[in-house]
């Protein structure tokens, strides 16, 4: 057991092979969940003129209870047509350009108007009321950094940066593969043995997740034959291919030589982790193979700690997320010779396993804020220990 991989000697061999996708301009209302590949410089001043933070009156600088005559109106996209001398106002609603002229804006509630003649009742200190160009975004810098994933919130950041399109890395094309002879559609009923398949949808959804996209799903029975020539078809065309099952010492464990005769080089089999020792990774050229264990725990806990930052890299996002430390709520037993990750539910610092971690316990995911790391050793990991994790 000595041989086997530990999980961060396992990520950063993934790591080595990933070859980041090229770059490909998309429009804003596409480019949602998208890794940003190259900066977005602001094309101009944001907000791109001066203008008003309030609705009321643009005056000069100077003391409350003077009465000036209003000389003009500025509205959101019709400036004034004329500048501001000492003694007059331009009326002035929000966002609207604020006239050559003037250095505030006096809120219309402090304001009392009788015809054209405006008394303001509050002092007017230059620059009050007033946002000035470039106070969000000056022309020319960094609104929004390469390796960003973009929200909601950047692809707006991007538009008013005067971005119609941004630099995003091409999705990974992620090709799934499901062995198994028992394994049955979801959705239909289930035969002596069988069971459904559920880690083409699980994982479907962790790729998404990840910024990739299925382009193939499919179940393969335990032959030898069968197998080669699904793994055939998994491969054209995709940049990842992700397997599950299959990958172990067993008779029916066809994986690993349908992989090699497809010729993909083996990076690594086997790892000192629990769930999750089968796992198998290996390369053709740039595309990336994961052969994942079947058990449903272990395929997701090893997707997500092998396949997903590798999927990530591949945008040019960063990969890992930070390890942090939290306290165990209650003590839990220890893998002599590999590394277990238990799922937690995390209160502040406090982690808490999300009840029985077998690797057949799917439902131990669902509730899982993140992964924790059970270092091997003899016994077990007491209540108050600390406990590294990542969040989920
Ligand atoms: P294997 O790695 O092929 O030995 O499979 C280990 C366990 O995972 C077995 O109990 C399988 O029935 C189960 N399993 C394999 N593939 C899937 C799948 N796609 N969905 C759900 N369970 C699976
Ligand atoms: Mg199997």
């Amino acid at each position: 057991m000595a041989d086997l991989l530990s999980v961060d000697a396992a990520r950063a061999a993934v790591l080595a092979a990933v070859a980041p996708l090229p770059s490909q301009d998309v429009p804003l209302d596409e480019a949602l969940g998208r890794v940003l590949r190259g900066d977005v410089v602001a094309r101009g001043d944001v907000p791109p003129f001066r203008n008003s933070a309030m609705d009321g009156f643009a005056v000069t600088a100077g003391a409350a209870g003077r009465s000036l005559r209003i000389v003009g109106e500025s509205r959101a996209g019709a400036p004034a047509a004329v500048g501001l001398r000492e003694g007059e106002a331009v009326r002035i609603s929000t966002g609207a350009a604020v006239p050559d002229g003037a250095d505030a804006v006096i809120m219309v509630e402090h304001t009392s108007v009788d015809g054209d003649t405006v008394t303001v009742h509050d002092q007017a200190d230059t620059g009050r009321n007033v946002r000035g160009a470039g106070d969000d975004l000056r022309r020319g810098t960094v609104a929004i950094a390469a390796g960003t994933t973009l929200g909601p919130a950047a692809l707006g950041v991007a538009a008013t940066a005067g971005h119609a399109t941004v630099p995003c890395a091409r999705r990974p094309r992620v090709a799934l593969l499901a062995t198994g002879d028992e394994l049955v559609p979801i959705g239909e009923t289930l035969p002596p043995g069988g069971i459904h398949d559920s880690n083409a949808v699980a994982l479907g959804g962790y790729v998404a997740r990840a910024g990739g996209i299925v382009v193939s799903r499919a179940r393969v029975q335990d032959t030898a034959e069968a197998t080669r020539a699904a793994v055939e078809a998994a491969l054209a065309g995709a940049d990842v291919l992700i397997s599950t099952g299959g990958v172990s010492v067993g008779e029916h464990d066809h994986v690993k030589a349908a992989l090699g005769a497809a010729g993909v080089q083996e990076t690594f089999w086997r790892v000192a982790l629990r769930p999750g020792k089968p796992t198998w990774f290996g390369t053709r050229g740039d595309q990336l193979v994961f052969g994942l264990p079947g058990n449903p725990v272990s395929a997701m806990v090893t997707f997500l700690l092998f396949a997903r930052p590798a999927l990530l890299a591949l945008q040019g996002a960063p990969a890992l997320v930070p390890r942090e430390t939290a306290v165990l709520t209650t003590a839990v037993p220890r893998h002599a010779v590999r590394d277990e990750l238990i799922r937690v539910t995390l209160d502040g610092d406090r982690a808490t396993p999300t009840g029985p971690q077998g690797s057949h316990v799917m439902t131990s995911m669902l509730a899982a804020d993140g992964l924790a790391l059970v270092p091997m050793g003899d016994g077990e990991l007491p209540a108050g220990a600390e406990i590294g994790f990542e969040r989920l």
